[in-house]
Protein backbone atom coordinates (compact mmCIF):
# COMPACT_ATOMS: atom_id res chain seq x y z
CA UNK A 1 0.00 0.00 0.00
CA UNK A 2 1.53 3.39 -0.73
CA UNK A 3 0.48 6.65 -0.15
CA UNK A 4 0.86 8.59 -3.50
CA UNK A 5 -2.65 8.24 -4.68
CA UNK A 6 -3.12 4.63 -4.74
CA UNK A 7 -4.69 4.03 -1.32
CA UNK A 8 -7.84 3.90 -1.96
CA UNK A 9 -7.12 0.33 -4.21
CA UNK A 10 -9.05 -2.58 -3.25
CA UNK A 11 -8.83 -3.93 0.16
CA UNK A 12 -9.40 -7.41 1.76
CA UNK A 13 -12.79 -7.11 2.28
CA UNK A 14 -12.64 -8.36 5.79
CA UNK A 15 -11.27 -4.85 6.64
CA UNK A 16 -13.30 -2.87 4.71
CA UNK A 17 -15.97 -3.91 6.70
CA UNK A 18 -14.37 -3.59 9.56
CA UNK A 19 -13.49 0.05 8.70
CA UNK A 20 -16.76 0.77 7.73
CA UNK A 21 -18.34 -0.45 10.49
CA UNK A 22 -15.96 1.84 12.81
CA UNK A 23 -16.49 4.66 10.62
CA UNK A 24 -20.78 4.52 11.35
CA UNK A 25 -20.94 4.09 14.95
CA UNK A 26 -18.08 6.85 15.44
CA UNK A 27 -20.34 8.95 13.24
CA UNK A 28 -23.35 8.12 15.26
CA UNK A 29 -21.53 8.74 18.22
CA UNK A 30 -20.14 12.57 17.35
CA UNK A 31 -23.11 13.55 15.42
CA UNK A 32 -21.94 13.35 11.78
CA UNK A 33 -25.41 12.71 10.81
CA UNK A 34 -28.09 13.81 8.50
CA UNK A 35 -32.01 13.79 9.03
CA UNK A 36 -33.14 10.31 7.33
CA UNK A 37 -35.59 11.55 5.11
CA UNK A 38 -37.05 15.04 4.26
CA UNK A 39 -38.99 16.47 7.37
CA UNK A 40 -41.62 18.94 6.42
CA UNK A 41 -40.53 21.72 9.40
CA UNK A 42 -43.71 22.39 11.64
CA UNK A 43 -43.13 24.73 14.49
CA UNK A 44 -39.86 24.30 16.00
CA UNK A 45 -39.76 20.55 16.19
CA UNK A 46 -36.59 19.53 14.38
CA UNK A 47 -37.85 15.90 13.37
CA UNK A 48 -35.71 13.08 15.17
CA UNK A 49 -34.95 10.85 12.50
CA UNK A 50 -31.11 10.28 11.56
CA UNK A 51 -28.42 8.46 9.70
CA UNK A 52 -25.03 8.66 9.28
CA UNK A 53 -23.49 11.45 6.33
CA UNK A 54 -22.95 10.28 3.05
CA UNK A 55 -18.43 9.54 3.74
CA UNK A 56 -15.36 8.53 1.59
CA UNK A 57 -14.14 5.77 3.86
CA UNK A 58 -10.75 7.10 3.71
CA UNK A 59 -8.70 10.68 2.88
CA UNK A 60 -8.46 11.58 -0.42
CA UNK A 61 -4.96 12.22 -1.30
CA UNK A 62 -4.28 15.93 -2.37
CA UNK A 63 -0.65 17.23 -3.25
CA UNK A 64 0.22 19.57 -0.41
CA UNK A 65 1.19 22.52 -2.43
CA UNK A 66 -2.20 23.14 -4.41
CA UNK A 67 -3.61 22.54 -0.91
CA UNK A 68 -1.90 25.94 0.13
CA UNK A 69 -2.68 27.48 -2.32
CA UNK A 70 -5.84 27.11 -2.11
CA UNK A 71 -6.04 28.53 1.22
CA UNK A 72 -3.81 31.25 0.93
CA UNK A 73 -6.47 32.14 -1.81
CA UNK A 74 -9.25 32.42 1.00
CA UNK A 75 -8.13 36.23 2.72
CA UNK A 76 -7.98 37.23 -0.63
CA UNK A 77 -11.20 36.18 -2.20
CA UNK A 78 -13.08 37.07 1.09
CA UNK A 79 -11.18 40.84 0.51
CA UNK A 80 -12.78 40.84 -3.16
CA UNK A 81 -16.36 39.85 -2.31
CA UNK A 82 -16.36 42.89 0.46
CA UNK A 83 -14.55 45.27 -2.44
CA UNK A 84 -17.44 44.16 -5.15
CA UNK A 85 -19.99 44.32 -2.55
CA UNK A 86 -19.51 48.10 -2.47
CA UNK A 87 -19.90 48.91 -6.40
CA UNK A 88 -23.77 48.95 -6.93
CA UNK A 89 -23.65 50.04 -10.23
CA UNK A 90 -21.25 47.17 -11.30
CA UNK A 91 -23.11 44.34 -9.41
CA UNK A 92 -26.23 46.26 -11.29
CA UNK A 93 -25.03 46.13 -14.30
CA UNK A 94 -23.42 43.00 -14.39
CA UNK A 95 -26.63 41.57 -13.90
CA UNK A 96 -28.92 43.78 -16.09
CA UNK A 97 -29.21 41.18 -18.72
CA UNK A 98 -29.97 38.46 -16.92
CA UNK A 99 -32.13 40.30 -15.10
CA UNK A 100 -34.39 40.61 -18.20
CA UNK A 101 -34.28 36.77 -19.01
CA UNK A 102 -34.44 35.35 -15.45
CA UNK A 103 -37.12 36.25 -12.82
CA UNK A 104 -35.29 35.19 -9.45
CA UNK A 105 -31.92 37.01 -10.23
CA UNK A 106 -34.60 39.74 -11.14
CA UNK A 107 -36.02 39.95 -7.78
CA UNK A 108 -32.68 39.69 -5.89
CA UNK A 109 -31.84 42.67 -8.10
CA UNK A 110 -35.00 44.81 -7.07
CA UNK A 111 -34.56 44.42 -3.31
CA UNK A 112 -30.32 45.29 -4.54
CA UNK A 113 -31.91 48.42 -6.13
CA UNK A 114 -33.86 49.37 -3.71
CA UNK A 115 -31.41 49.55 -0.96
CA UNK A 116 -29.57 51.67 -3.04
CA UNK A 117 -32.13 54.39 -3.61
CA UNK A 118 -32.53 54.42 0.49
CA UNK A 119 -28.43 54.76 0.62
CA UNK A 120 -28.75 51.98 2.57
CA UNK A 121 -25.56 51.28 4.24
CA UNK A 122 -24.30 47.89 5.77
CA UNK A 123 -21.18 49.26 8.43
CA UNK A 124 -21.04 45.46 10.09
CA UNK A 125 -20.99 42.89 7.03
CA UNK A 126 -20.14 39.56 7.45
CA UNK A 127 -19.12 36.74 4.91
CA UNK A 128 -18.76 32.83 5.53
CA UNK A 129 -17.91 32.03 2.14
CA UNK A 130 -16.75 28.48 0.47
CA UNK A 131 -14.48 28.92 -2.70
CA UNK A 132 -14.64 25.23 -4.33
CA UNK A 133 -11.77 24.07 -6.49
CA UNK A 134 -10.89 21.31 -8.68
CA UNK A 135 -7.35 20.21 -9.54
CA UNK A 136 -7.39 20.06 -13.24
CA UNK A 137 -5.33 16.91 -14.98
CA UNK A 138 -4.66 18.11 -18.10
CA UNK A 139 -3.11 21.74 -17.12
CA UNK A 140 -1.76 20.91 -13.55
CA UNK A 141 -3.61 23.92 -12.42
CA UNK A 142 -6.20 24.44 -9.55
CA UNK A 143 -9.15 26.16 -11.26
CA UNK A 144 -11.96 27.26 -9.05
CA UNK A 145 -15.62 25.93 -9.78
CA UNK A 146 -17.54 28.34 -7.75
CA UNK A 147 -17.36 30.59 -4.94
CA UNK A 148 -20.14 30.53 -2.95
CA UNK A 149 -20.95 33.30 -0.41
CA UNK A 150 -24.99 32.38 0.20
CA UNK A 151 -25.71 28.71 2.68
CA UNK A 152 -21.90 27.73 2.27
CA UNK A 153 -23.18 24.09 3.65
CA UNK A 154 -21.37 21.77 5.67
CA UNK A 155 -19.05 23.87 8.02
CA UNK A 156 -20.02 21.58 11.08
CA UNK A 157 -20.37 18.28 9.17
CA UNK A 158 -16.51 19.16 7.13
CA UNK A 159 -14.81 19.31 10.38
CA UNK A 160 -16.01 15.90 12.13
CA UNK A 161 -15.07 13.48 8.85
CA UNK A 162 -11.57 15.10 8.97
CA UNK A 163 -11.50 13.80 13.01
CA UNK A 164 -13.44 10.49 11.98
CA UNK A 165 -10.31 9.80 9.30
CA UNK A 166 -7.80 10.75 11.25
CA UNK A 167 -9.10 8.48 14.13
CA UNK A 168 -9.62 5.87 11.69
CA UNK A 169 -5.60 6.14 10.82
CA UNK A 170 -4.71 6.49 14.27
CA UNK A 171 -6.04 2.91 14.88
CA UNK A 172 -5.45 0.98 11.14
CA UNK A 173 -2.74 3.46 9.69
CA UNK A 174 -0.15 1.09 9.99
CA UNK A 175 -2.39 -1.44 8.57
CA UNK A 176 -3.19 0.90 5.44
CA UNK A 177 0.38 2.50 5.29
CA UNK A 178 -1.55 5.64 6.21
CA UNK A 179 -0.21 8.69 8.87
CA UNK A 180 -3.33 10.33 10.49
CA UNK A 181 -0.66 13.20 10.89
CA UNK A 182 -1.25 14.11 6.90
CA UNK A 183 -4.80 14.79 7.17
CA UNK A 184 -4.58 18.82 8.17
CA UNK A 185 -7.09 19.50 11.04
CA UNK A 186 -10.17 21.57 10.44
CA UNK A 187 -11.63 24.47 12.23
CA UNK A 188 -14.64 25.05 10.16
CA UNK A 189 -17.33 24.75 12.42
CA UNK A 190 -15.06 26.42 15.49
CA UNK A 191 -14.04 29.44 13.33
CA UNK A 192 -17.86 29.45 11.29
CA UNK A 193 -19.06 30.39 15.16
CA UNK A 194 -16.48 32.62 16.25
CA UNK A 195 -17.44 34.48 12.91
CA UNK A 196 -21.09 34.69 13.75
CA UNK A 197 -20.33 35.36 17.37
CA UNK A 198 -17.72 38.26 16.77
CA UNK A 199 -20.57 39.88 14.35
CA UNK A 200 -23.30 39.21 16.85
CA UNK A 201 -20.91 40.98 19.65
CA UNK A 202 -20.20 43.81 16.88
CA UNK A 203 -24.36 44.27 16.94
CA UNK A 204 -24.26 45.12 20.91
CA UNK A 205 -27.27 43.85 22.04
CA UNK A 206 -26.86 41.34 24.58
CA UNK A 207 -30.20 40.04 24.74
CA UNK A 208 -30.67 39.73 20.66
CA UNK A 209 -30.05 36.08 19.02
CA UNK A 210 -28.86 34.93 15.83
CA UNK A 211 -31.52 33.86 13.45
CA UNK A 212 -30.58 30.88 11.62
CA UNK A 213 -32.82 31.49 7.95
CA UNK A 214 -33.72 27.28 7.21
CA UNK A 215 -35.87 25.94 4.60
CA UNK A 216 -39.17 24.43 5.40
CA UNK A 217 -37.95 21.03 3.88
CA UNK A 218 -34.23 19.88 5.46
CA UNK A 219 -32.52 17.37 5.70
CA UNK A 220 -29.02 18.96 6.62
CA UNK A 221 -29.93 20.46 9.41
CA UNK A 222 -27.36 18.49 12.21
CA UNK A 223 -25.41 20.63 10.32
CA UNK A 224 -26.87 24.01 11.05
CA UNK A 225 -27.44 22.70 14.76
CA UNK A 226 -23.53 22.09 15.08
CA UNK A 227 -23.16 25.90 14.87
CA UNK A 228 -26.35 27.04 16.79
CA UNK A 229 -24.96 24.67 19.32
CA UNK A 230 -21.54 26.27 19.37
CA UNK A 231 -22.73 29.61 19.91
CA UNK A 232 -25.28 28.18 22.87
CA UNK A 233 -22.06 26.49 24.58
CA UNK A 234 -19.13 28.39 23.95
CA UNK A 235 -20.56 32.15 23.44
CA UNK A 236 -23.93 31.69 25.52
CA UNK A 237 -25.29 33.32 22.23
CA UNK A 238 -29.20 32.02 21.78
CA UNK A 239 -30.54 31.25 17.80
CA UNK A 240 -33.46 30.70 16.45
CA UNK A 241 -34.87 29.46 13.29
CA UNK A 242 -37.63 30.18 11.06
CA UNK A 243 -38.67 29.85 7.32
CA UNK A 244 -38.57 32.74 4.93
CA UNK A 245 -42.84 32.87 5.63
CA UNK A 246 -42.50 32.10 9.18
CA UNK A 247 -40.43 35.53 9.49
CA UNK A 248 -43.09 36.90 6.85
CA UNK A 249 -45.59 36.03 9.63
CA UNK A 250 -43.91 37.10 12.94
CA UNK A 251 -41.20 39.31 12.17
CA UNK A 252 -41.22 43.04 11.75
CA UNK A 253 -38.85 45.96 11.79
CA UNK A 254 -39.00 48.63 14.42
CA UNK A 255 -38.35 52.59 13.40
CA UNK A 256 -34.95 52.23 14.68
CA UNK A 257 -34.28 49.44 12.24
CA UNK A 258 -34.11 46.46 14.73
CA UNK A 259 -35.51 43.47 13.21
CA UNK A 260 -37.95 41.70 15.58
CA UNK A 261 -38.92 37.62 15.24
CA UNK A 262 -41.49 36.90 17.69
CA UNK A 263 -40.79 39.70 20.30
CA UNK A 264 -37.36 38.74 20.10
CA UNK A 265 -34.76 41.35 19.07
CA UNK A 266 -31.96 39.51 16.37
CA UNK A 267 -28.49 40.50 15.78
CA UNK A 268 -27.34 38.42 12.94
CA UNK A 269 -29.21 37.01 10.51
CA UNK A 270 -27.51 33.70 9.32
CA UNK A 271 -29.35 32.50 5.84
CA UNK A 272 -29.26 28.80 5.17
CA UNK A 273 -31.93 29.06 2.54
CA UNK A 274 -33.12 32.09 0.26
CA UNK A 275 -30.55 31.33 -2.76
CA UNK A 276 -32.90 29.23 -5.15
CA UNK A 277 -36.09 30.60 -6.44
CA UNK A 278 -38.06 27.36 -4.67
CA UNK A 279 -37.34 29.52 -1.38
CA UNK A 280 -39.52 31.71 -2.69
CA UNK A 281 -42.80 30.06 -3.39
CA UNK A 282 -44.82 33.27 -2.67
CA UNK A 283 -44.74 36.80 -2.58
CA UNK A 284 -44.37 36.17 1.76
CA UNK A 285 -40.75 34.94 0.96
CA UNK A 286 -39.89 38.12 -1.14
CA UNK A 287 -41.40 40.07 1.63
CA UNK A 288 -39.53 38.25 4.38
CA UNK A 289 -36.51 39.03 2.81
CA UNK A 290 -36.84 42.16 2.17
CA UNK A 291 -37.85 42.86 5.72
CA UNK A 292 -34.42 41.44 6.73
CA UNK A 293 -32.68 43.59 4.07
CA UNK A 294 -34.00 47.08 5.18
CA UNK A 295 -33.38 46.27 8.99
CA UNK A 296 -30.00 46.78 10.33
CA UNK A 297 -29.44 43.48 11.81
CA UNK A 298 -25.97 42.07 10.48
CA UNK A 299 -27.22 39.78 7.40
CA UNK A 300 -24.57 37.22 6.55
CA UNK A 301 -24.91 37.09 3.39
CA UNK A 302 -26.51 41.14 2.54
CA UNK A 303 -28.48 41.35 -1.04
CA UNK A 304 -25.13 42.48 -2.20
CA UNK A 305 -22.66 39.74 -0.52
CA UNK A 306 -25.32 37.29 -2.40
CA UNK A 307 -25.08 39.02 -5.53
CA UNK A 308 -21.33 39.32 -5.73
CA UNK A 309 -21.55 34.76 -5.58
CA UNK A 310 -23.42 34.97 -8.65
CA UNK A 311 -22.08 33.08 -11.31
CA UNK A 312 -22.24 35.54 -13.59
CA UNK A 313 -20.10 37.72 -11.21
CA UNK A 314 -17.66 35.40 -11.51
CA UNK A 315 -17.47 35.03 -15.14
CA UNK A 316 -17.16 39.23 -15.03
CA UNK A 317 -14.76 39.51 -12.73
CA UNK A 318 -13.00 36.94 -15.17
CA UNK A 319 -11.99 39.45 -17.42
CA UNK A 320 -9.66 41.49 -18.59
CA UNK A 321 -9.08 44.16 -16.17
CA UNK A 322 -11.96 43.77 -14.00
CA UNK A 323 -9.87 42.61 -11.03
CA UNK A 324 -7.70 45.51 -10.99
CA UNK A 325 -10.82 47.49 -10.12
CA UNK A 326 -10.98 46.27 -7.16
CA UNK A 327 -7.75 45.34 -5.88
CA UNK A 328 -4.50 46.89 -5.82
CA UNK A 329 -1.84 44.14 -4.67
CA UNK A 330 -0.37 42.77 -7.91
CA UNK A 331 0.75 39.58 -6.18
CA UNK A 332 -3.26 39.22 -4.94
CA UNK A 333 -4.38 39.45 -8.39
CA UNK A 334 -2.26 37.30 -10.31
CA UNK A 335 -3.46 34.49 -7.17
CA UNK A 336 -6.89 34.98 -7.67
CA UNK A 337 -6.11 34.90 -11.91
CA UNK A 338 -3.83 31.68 -11.98
CA UNK A 339 -7.15 29.98 -10.35
CA UNK A 340 -9.93 30.89 -12.99
CA UNK A 341 -11.09 28.91 -15.62
CA UNK A 342 -11.82 30.09 -18.65
CA UNK A 343 -15.22 31.60 -18.22
CA UNK A 344 -17.40 33.08 -21.22
CA UNK A 345 -20.50 35.10 -21.34
CA UNK A 346 -22.63 33.82 -24.18
CA UNK A 347 -22.39 37.21 -26.08
CA UNK A 348 -18.76 35.98 -26.71
CA UNK A 349 -19.73 34.45 -30.17
CA UNK A 350 -16.16 32.75 -30.31
CA UNK A 351 -16.66 30.84 -27.12
CA UNK A 352 -20.11 30.14 -27.92
CA UNK A 353 -19.02 28.51 -31.37
CA UNK A 354 -16.32 26.74 -29.56
CA UNK A 355 -18.62 25.20 -27.30
CA UNK A 356 -20.78 24.22 -30.29
CA UNK A 357 -18.14 22.14 -32.30
CA UNK A 358 -16.46 20.78 -28.76
CA UNK A 359 -19.12 20.64 -26.16
CA UNK A 360 -17.31 18.01 -24.56
CA UNK A 361 -14.71 20.48 -23.11
CA UNK A 362 -17.36 23.32 -21.86
CA UNK A 363 -20.17 23.21 -18.73
CA UNK A 364 -23.16 25.71 -19.80
CA UNK A 365 -24.29 27.22 -16.33
CA UNK A 366 -27.73 28.80 -15.61
CA UNK A 367 -27.58 31.67 -13.13
CA UNK A 368 -29.00 29.41 -10.30
CA UNK A 369 -27.37 27.39 -7.54
CA UNK A 370 -27.53 24.45 -4.92
CA UNK A 371 -26.78 21.84 -7.37
CA UNK A 372 -28.60 19.81 -10.48
CA UNK A 373 -29.07 22.70 -12.82
CA UNK A 374 -25.76 22.70 -14.91
CA UNK A 375 -25.71 21.65 -18.87
CA UNK A 376 -23.25 19.08 -19.98
CA UNK A 377 -21.36 17.21 -23.05
CA UNK A 378 -24.13 16.96 -26.11
CA UNK A 379 -26.44 19.02 -24.54
CA UNK A 380 -24.54 21.79 -24.27
CA UNK A 381 -24.21 22.06 -28.12
CA UNK A 382 -28.11 21.23 -28.16
CA UNK A 383 -29.42 24.25 -26.04
CA UNK A 384 -26.49 26.66 -27.70
CA UNK A 385 -27.74 26.16 -30.99
CA UNK A 386 -31.66 25.95 -30.09
CA UNK A 387 -30.70 29.97 -28.18
CA UNK A 388 -28.90 31.26 -31.24
CA UNK A 389 -31.36 30.29 -34.02
CA UNK A 390 -33.87 31.72 -31.59
CA UNK A 391 -32.21 34.96 -31.46
CA UNK A 392 -33.18 34.17 -27.70
CA UNK A 393 -32.25 37.01 -25.13
CA UNK A 394 -32.09 33.64 -22.73
CA UNK A 395 -28.93 33.31 -23.85
CA UNK A 396 -27.90 36.24 -21.18
CA UNK A 397 -29.22 33.60 -17.99
CA UNK A 398 -26.39 31.33 -18.55
CA UNK A 399 -22.57 31.55 -18.47
CA UNK A 400 -20.10 29.20 -20.26
CA UNK A 401 -17.44 27.52 -18.45
CA UNK A 402 -14.03 25.81 -18.75
CA UNK A 403 -14.24 21.90 -18.23
CA UNK A 404 -12.20 20.85 -15.42
CA UNK A 405 -10.96 17.28 -16.03
CA UNK A 406 -9.63 16.17 -12.38
CA UNK A 407 -8.28 12.84 -12.25
CA UNK A 408 -9.62 10.17 -11.10
CA UNK A 409 -9.17 7.19 -8.25
CA UNK A 410 -10.13 4.18 -6.36
CA UNK A 411 -12.16 5.32 -3.23
CA UNK A 412 -14.74 3.70 -1.29
CA UNK A 413 -18.00 5.78 -0.45
CA UNK A 414 -20.65 4.78 2.40
CA UNK A 415 -23.98 6.04 1.90
CA UNK A 416 -27.11 4.90 4.29
CA UNK A 417 -24.57 2.34 5.39
CA UNK A 418 -23.97 0.51 2.21
CA UNK A 419 -20.00 0.85 0.83
CA UNK A 420 -19.22 1.21 -3.22
CA UNK A 421 -15.70 0.69 -4.26
CA UNK A 422 -16.10 2.94 -7.41
CA UNK A 423 -13.72 5.61 -9.65
CA UNK A 424 -13.97 9.03 -8.52
CA UNK A 425 -13.29 13.04 -8.51
CA UNK A 426 -12.60 15.45 -5.71
CA UNK A 427 -13.51 19.04 -5.48
CA UNK A 428 -11.68 20.90 -2.44
CA UNK A 429 -13.90 23.50 -0.64
CA UNK A 430 -11.97 26.12 1.28
CA UNK A 431 -14.29 28.58 3.89
CA UNK A 432 -13.42 31.87 4.54
CA UNK A 433 -14.67 33.65 6.86
CA UNK A 434 -14.56 37.87 7.22
CA UNK A 435 -16.03 39.97 9.37
CA UNK A 436 -15.72 43.72 9.53
CA UNK A 437 -17.24 47.05 11.25
CA UNK A 438 -16.89 50.10 9.12
CA UNK A 439 -12.57 50.68 8.46
CA UNK A 440 -12.21 47.65 11.25
CA UNK A 441 -11.66 44.37 9.58
CA UNK A 442 -12.25 42.08 12.85
CA UNK A 443 -11.51 39.04 10.60
CA UNK A 444 -10.35 38.02 7.71
CA UNK A 445 -9.65 33.95 7.80
CA UNK A 446 -8.95 31.07 5.84
CA UNK A 447 -11.01 28.68 8.23
CA UNK A 448 -10.99 25.13 7.18
CA UNK A 449 -12.23 22.91 4.50
CA UNK A 450 -14.10 20.52 3.15
CA UNK A 451 -13.57 17.84 0.26
CA UNK A 452 -16.45 16.38 -1.37
CA UNK A 453 -16.00 13.50 -3.53
CA UNK A 454 -18.39 12.00 -5.98
CA UNK A 455 -18.22 8.68 -8.81
CA UNK A 456 -16.20 10.16 -11.53
CA UNK A 457 -19.40 9.30 -14.47
CA UNK A 458 -21.53 11.94 -12.40
CA UNK A 459 -21.58 15.46 -13.54
CA UNK A 460 -22.72 17.14 -10.51
CA UNK A 461 -21.77 17.26 -6.88
CA UNK A 462 -23.75 18.07 -4.55
CA UNK A 463 -23.86 16.13 -1.67
CA UNK A 464 -27.38 17.36 -0.37
CA UNK A 465 -28.70 16.73 -3.84
CA UNK A 466 -27.24 13.26 -3.46
CA UNK A 467 -24.11 13.07 -6.37
CA UNK A 468 -21.33 13.36 -4.09
CA UNK A 469 -19.93 11.90 -0.14
CA UNK A 470 -18.17 14.14 2.39
CA UNK A 471 -14.23 13.29 2.55
CA UNK A 472 -11.36 14.57 4.08
CA UNK A 473 -8.02 15.57 2.72
CA UNK A 474 -4.99 13.33 2.86
CA UNK A 475 -1.59 15.66 1.92
CA UNK A 476 1.09 14.30 -0.60
P1 LIG B 1 -23.89 24.90 -7.79
O1 LIG B 1 -24.22 26.31 -7.46
O2 LIG B 1 -25.05 24.14 -8.31
O3 LIG B 1 -23.14 24.22 -6.68
P2 LIG B 1 -21.43 24.63 -9.31
O4 LIG B 1 -20.82 25.65 -10.18
O5 LIG B 1 -20.71 24.35 -8.04
O6 LIG B 1 -22.94 25.03 -9.06
O7 LIG B 1 -21.58 23.28 -10.13
C1 LIG B 1 -22.10 22.08 -9.56
C2 LIG B 1 -21.13 20.93 -9.75
O8 LIG B 1 -20.83 20.75 -11.14
C3 LIG B 1 -19.77 21.16 -9.09
O9 LIG B 1 -19.79 20.75 -7.75
C4 LIG B 1 -18.84 20.31 -9.95
O10 LIG B 1 -18.89 18.96 -9.54
C5 LIG B 1 -19.48 20.41 -11.33
N1 LIG B 1 -18.83 21.47 -12.12
C6 LIG B 1 -19.13 22.78 -12.09
N2 LIG B 1 -18.33 23.48 -12.93
C7 LIG B 1 -17.51 22.60 -13.50
C8 LIG B 1 -16.44 22.70 -14.46
N3 LIG B 1 -16.11 23.86 -14.99
N4 LIG B 1 -15.80 21.56 -14.82
C9 LIG B 1 -16.16 20.37 -14.29
N5 LIG B 1 -17.14 20.20 -13.39
C10 LIG B 1 -17.82 21.30 -12.98
MG1 LIG C 1 -21.22 24.35 -6.06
Amino acid sequence: MTVDGTHHAALASGLVDELVGEALVWSSLHGLVVGDRIIQRSGTVPGVGMVHAPIALLPMPFPEDYWRQACELAPIFNELVDRVSLDGKFLQDSLSRTKKVDAFTGRLLDIHSEMLQINKKEDIRLGLHRSDYMLDAETNLLLQIELNTISSSFSGLSCLVSELHRNLLDRYGNHLGLDSRKVPGNKALSQSAEALAKAWKEYCNSSAVVLFVVQPEERNMYDQHWLSSKLKEIYAITSIRRTLAEIDAEGEALPDGSLIIGGQAVAVVYFRAGYSPRDYPSESEWSARFLIEKSNAVKCPSISYHLVGTKKIQQELAKPNVLERFLENEDDIAKLRKCFAGLWSLDNAEGVNRAIERPELFVLKPQREGGGNNIYGEDVRKTLVKLQQEGSEELAAYILMQRIFPASSLAYLVRDGIYHHDQVISELGIYGTYLRNKDEVVMNEQSGYLMRTKVSSSNEGGVAAGFAVLDSVYLT
